[in-house]
């Protein structure tokens, strides 16, 4: 048998073992919670919180801080498979649930799990990866309240970039790139309305017309906002450094990363004004106090 068809092996036999034992909620269903995600939400119904949001289902089941998996849980059973067979990371990919009726304060849910799906090897823009679909089941008593399919890739990282990586040029995006080469800083003008927008793209949001032109900028604006970089390490890299949103003089922002300052003097409103650096093929923008 070869590696694939072990995990597919796995997956078969821990499919066949169906639900695991149910995970009982740590508390239940509560109003402080349901405020709590309401406002958040800005969700202002009066139903609130006499029942729960349905899409909090989840929430009432949530291990907390320190979750512990029950030994059958399923997906923590195929994420051991696949990461010995060299699929180490994993990023959700799908989540999809149903709702069978509100539950109300008051109410405590268990949650049980068994595994729906597992589909690969795919080659993904990740890396070669396998698709692992968990079937999650809450239940109040014996009635069933809500259900998810709960999708995940599961992949081989690719080898770390040793260089950075290029931007995207598109049709879009092609004018800005072309003026850095040329230590032109182009902002995207709407033909239609006049609106100066970026970044780029195809259509301007305010009035919907297409076929959009440029100006140039002054390259003049200030640190709108920024963060400081230490980790991870970035190849070529020296950490830490800032990247900086940079509100320009025209009124669109930028990122691009701010040299030659300690992290530390980066105040928000520091002058700066554009620096153009090469970068293989591209001239990337970056920000230089004045
Ligand atoms: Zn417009």
């Amino acid at each position: 048998m070869n590696a694939d068809e072990q995990i597919l092996a796995a997956a078969r036999e821990l499919a066949a073992r169906g639900e695991c034992t149910p995970r009982t909620a740590r508390d239940p269903v509560n109003e402080p919670m349901i405020n709590n995600w309401t406002e958040a939400l800005g969700d202002n119904s009066s139903a609130y919180p006499a029942v729960a949001p349905p899409a909090m289902i989840q929430v009432w089941t949530m291990g907390g801080l320190h979750p512990q998996r029950s030994d059958d849980d399923p997906l923590g059973r195929m994420m051991e498979v696949l990461d010995a067979a060299g699929y180490t990371s994993v990023v959700a990919t799908n989540s999809d649930q149903t709702y069978h009726r509100l539950v109300k304060p008051g109410e405590r849910l268990a949650v049980t799990s068994r595994l729906a799906d597992v589909v690969g090897p795919k080659r993904t823009a990740l890396g070669e990866g396998w698709f692992v679909t968990t079937h999650n089941i809450w239940r109040s008593g014996d009635e069933v309240v809500g259900e998810m399919l709960w999708s995940v890739l599961k992949f081989k990282p690719k080898p770390a970039v040793t260089a950075s990586v290029p931007p995207l040029v598109s049709r879009d995006t092609a004018f800005f790139w072309d003026g850095t080469k040329t230590g032109e800083l182009r902002i995207q003008k709407c033909s239609a309305c006049g609106a100066l927008r970026h970044p780029p793209g195809p259509m301007c949001p305010r009035c919907n017309a297409l076929d959009p032109t440029y100006v140039v900028a002054s390259g003049l604006g200030e640190v709108y906002s920024y963060v400081v970089h230490h980790h991870p390490q970035v190849p070529g890299k020296r950490t830490p450094f800032v990247i900086a949103l940079v509100e320009l003089e025209e009124g669109v922002r930028m990122l691009g990363e701010l040299h030659d300052i300690d992290p530390e003097q980066v105040k928000i409103g520091l002058p700066v004004r554009v620096r153009y650096v090469p970068s293989g093929e591209f001239v990337l923008p970056a920000w230089e106090v004045r």
